[in-house]
């Protein structure tokens, strides 16, 4: 691979001007990047292989897709089950059908109820948020910091008589400052259900995320760590909110599963998990600690690489050795900078996106959640916004977290995955400091 040389070297310290190699792509100049791009920037998508298949197919021949009814040694989403526990630490753990599906029963599991606040972050899917929703209770949209997950100085201040657990989520693998949400949370007496969605295999000060909280949620929807195609999983160490997380996620939960039971029955929806997901999920799980090995290597290597580069500042990242790696996230000076850096990027050959555009409705900034913003429902009634006995208190507008569109707009993004060769990862090293420097 083609080395492009950033420093003048010490022979030649009167040399200012750029040769001709070092001029940037978008402007006609050779791209930095020579090996090729990984043909998917998906994680567990792209391990899905002969373990997975088997998995499937020993499923199929059962002839026998549910998950209760039967022994637990013949279910492998209870494998699955007994895996995440001894990964996590955590002593319960119940599979479900999506991540979503995982928050509303932690939720439930919390005894967060109709009318109470949870706080979220500015910056995470809008399932988050939509999942307080679900069980009647309002979000309140926190600010997120240089880490762009929750800042635990605005959760403070956004703590009313109302408020009853903050949801920390560990977006883009990057875990929260989970030290300061803790203390907050007891302090102030609030439950806390971490959002581990993007975050599988993440950890903090030594402990795997999803078990410094009460409860933890997992996805393993398509685009996270692993995948089942759909699926998702909570953890908890506590048996009341395992069994009543439990009861909420299935109608009929304490028919099929005879256990001593420390809570009434009550409703439930249907969030089960099937074999057929369990089988997968179990077969993606024992892949996960090598596909996050692998990212994270990576990552150190750029950050490395990169170190020198001007005018840029990396993502603050509260526990650099927990980070699933996923990403990595720098800052430029202001907001055009942050558009054309990444535009220069990708000219280089790599990938590389600015975080926040009006435009463009990502579903993971507040900014566009629109039915949130406008407190839209398909009740007639208007719940659970509108309610005689405790309504929404909770104003939204646009407006509302000027620190977290700071952060966002100015924000360089660079996806990473298991599959790049070291090469691409040197190429992109090489483009981040010739942009830094050239742009
Ligand atoms: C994906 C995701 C969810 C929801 O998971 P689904 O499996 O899609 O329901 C929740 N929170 C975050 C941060 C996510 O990325």
């Amino acid at each position: 691979m083609k080395k492009i040389k950033l420093q003048p070297s010490s022979s030649k310290p009167s040399r200012t001007k750029p040769a001709a190699s070092q001029s940037l792509a978008i402007r006609g100049g050779p791209p930095a990047v020579q090996a090729p791009k990984p043909s998917s920037y998906a994680h567990g998508p792209q391990e899905i292989g002969v373990e997975e298949i088997e998995a499937v197919t020993a499923v199929l021949k059962t002839k026998n897709l549910f998950r209760f009814h039967k022994n637990e040694a013949d279910s492998p989403t209870a494998q699955f089950e007994r895996l995440v526990s001894q990964l996590t630490g955590s002593r319960h753990v119940l599979a479900v059908n999506s991540g979503t599906s995982a928050l509303i029963a932690g939720l439930v599991g919390l005894g967060v109820s109709s009318g109470d606040e949870v706080l979220v972050p500015s910056y995470t899917y809008i399932a988050t948020a939509a999942a307080v929703l679900a069980v009647r209770a309002f979000p309140v949209i926190v600010e997120i910091d240089s880490s762009l997950t929750m800042d635990p100085q605005d959760a403070a201040r956004k703590i009313t008589p109302r408020t009853r657990a903050i949801i920390p989520v560990h977006m883009r693998g990057v875990p929260c400052r989970m030290d300061e949400i803790m203390n907050l949370a007891r302090e102030r007496k609030l439950k806390v259900l971490e959002d581990c969605a993007q975050a599988n295999g993440g950890a903090y000060r030594g402990r795997p995320l999803g078990s410094i909280g009460d409860a933890g949620e997992f996805s393993l929807q398509q685009f996270k760590i692993i995948t089942s195609g759909e699926g998702g999983v909570l953890v908890t160490d506590n048996r009341v909110i395992y069994e009543r997380a439990g009861c909420y996620h299935d109608s009929a939960y304490t028919f099929w599963k005879e256990r001593d039971w420390s809570i009434q029955p009550f409703l439930g929806e249907n969030y089960r998990m099937s074999e057929l997901n369990g089988a997968l999920a179990l077969a993606q799980l024992r892949k996960r600690d090598r596909i996050l090995a692998r990212l994270r290597a990576i990552k150190r290597r750029l950050i490395k690489a990169i170190s020198t580069a001007p005018g840029i500042t990396l993502q603050d990242v509260p526990d650099p050795e927990g980070d699933c790696a996923t990403s990595l996230v720098f800052f430029t000076e202001t907001p055009d900078r942050t558009r054309r850096f990444a535009e220069a990027l990708r000219a280089e050959g790599m990938a590389a996106g600015s975080m926040f555009d009006k435009e463009f409705p990502d579903r993971h900034i507040f900014y566009h959640w629109d039915y949130i913003l406008e407190k839209r429902t398909p009740d007639a009634y208007g719940h659970p916004w509108q309610d005689p006995v405790r309504p929404c208190q909770v104003a939204y507008s646009r407006e509302m977290c000027p620190q977290s569109l700071s952060w966002l707009n100015r924000a360089v993004a660079v996806p990473l995955t298991q599959a790049m060769s070291d090469a691409h990862v040197d190429g992109c090293a090489e483009a981040i400091k010739k942009v830094a420097q050239l742009l």
